[in-house]
């Protein structure tokens, strides 16, 4: 089911695909339904849910992926019909989050987010806490079902009431860590140094662009959310200034908000950069949505409000076409390579002259 045009449905499904491929599914079959509004039982419509009962019986799927958030009931619904777990967009990305998120801090948000999407879903027998938890606190997984718990409580009362817990205790402790992060920016403020924000969607070529920028040796793969954790490099321009340059976590067309709620402390660095080089993938089939989708999180941290270099990459393997059209779209846009490095030099510049000049002081000499 879309709200967009028939394009907008493939593109999207082509990287819930690319999405599915990260988490390390192997993607059987795509199915698009247009209607007006999702059927509120079953998401796709009941003739739709036949053919999809179908298609998971002649490919032998396990899973079904939805392009969407679905509702706790609609999920149940969809599972009993095809036999087969069914997994929302939010559930996947969450999914790939928590594979790639690799500083402490990360990994306490992904949980967070992932705690806050269960607890509504959570259903009555059956579902144990598992791996979310980590197996901490009392008789996970002993399963009882109801009566066996104390008096009056049933086994998804106490399971809601753990995780409960555990999401308190884990914002308390992302907000621990957040202290630590404003000290180190408060120190970097002090010394005034101007700091560069690397945004874009995700696969854009931030890390590789970092790489170029920096000389760095930061990983760069070719998956979606290879870039979870903020890394920051120091950078010096050709006058000898110093500045840092931080790749930011990626970005992606209806990112759940969960995410973007649980990430927001590292996103809200952004808004503390002095300019955002936004990075645009030239070989994406509709770079427009992606700038859009990226500028409404920006929007959402406040970061909206700062100085935006766009930068359109993968100049080399882009059409002229597109290029042609993109330049006339964005005439102020700085068009390079990561991979073979062209308009890297004019990247640079561009970033110079956008950075805050220091105060100049002026020592008058009398006579
Ligand atoms: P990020 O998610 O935005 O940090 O993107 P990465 O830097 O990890 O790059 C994603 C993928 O795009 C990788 O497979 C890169 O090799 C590829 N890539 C990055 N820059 C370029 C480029 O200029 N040209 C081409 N053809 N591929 C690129």
């Amino acid at each position: 089911w879309t709200e967009g045009t028939q394009d907008d449905a493939e593109n999207s499904l082509t990287e819930l695909a690319a999405l599915a491929e990260t988490a390390g599914s192997q993607v059987l079959e795509g199915l698009i339904q247009r209607r007006h509004r999702p059927d509120p039982a079953t998401y796709v419509g009941r003739g739709k849910v036949e053919d999809l009962g179908a298609m998971v019986l002649s490919t032998g799927a396990d899973t079904v992926i939805c392009d969407g958030e679905l509702s706790p009931s609609q999920l149940r619904n969809l599972e009993q019909r095809t036999k087969v777990k069914v997994v929302d967009r939010t559930a996947l990305i969450l999914d790939i989050f928590a594979q790639h998120a690799k500083s402490k801090e990360g990994k306490a948000q992904v949980e967070l987010a992932q705690l806050e999407y269960l607890l509504p879903r959570l259903r009555g027998w059956g579902e144990t806490l598992s791996r979310q938890t980590g197996g901490s606190g009392r008789g996970g997984g002993a399963g009882g079902g109801v009566g066996l718990r104390g008096p009056g409580e049933t086994k998804l009362e106490t399971d809601r009431r753990r995780i409960r817990n555990r999401i308190s205790r884990l914002r308390r402790e992302i907000k621990g860590m957040k202290t630590v992060r404003q000290t180190k920016r408060a120190r970097r403020s002090r010394n005034a140094v101007p700091a560069v924000a690397i945004a874009g969607y995700t696969n854009a070529g931030k890390s590789s662009l970092l790489n170029r920028l920096t000389g760095a040796g930061v990983l760069v793969e070719n998956a979606l959310f290879a870039t979870l954790d903020p890394t920051t490099r120091k950078a010096t321009t050709s006058d000898g200034r110093l500045y840092t340059l931080s790749d930011t976590v990626g970005f992606v067309r209806h990112l759940p908000h969960q995410i973007v709620e649980a990430f927001r402390s590292t996103l809200e660095e952004v808004a503390d950069s002095d300019l955002v080089v936004h990075v645009v993938d030239g070989t994406h089939p509709d770079p427009e949505e992606q700038v859009r989708a990226v500028r409404e999180v920006l929007a959402e941290v406040g970061a909206d409000r700062l100085p935006e270099l766009l930068v359109v990459n993968k100049t080399d393997a882009a059409d002229e076409e597109t290029l042609l059209r993109l330049k006339r779209l964005w005439p102020d846009a700085v068009f390079v390579s990561a991979h073979n490095g062209r308009g890297v030099d004019g990247l640079r510049e561009a970033i110079e002259e956008r950075l805050p000049r220091p105060a100049v002081e002026v020592h008058a000499v009398l006579p």
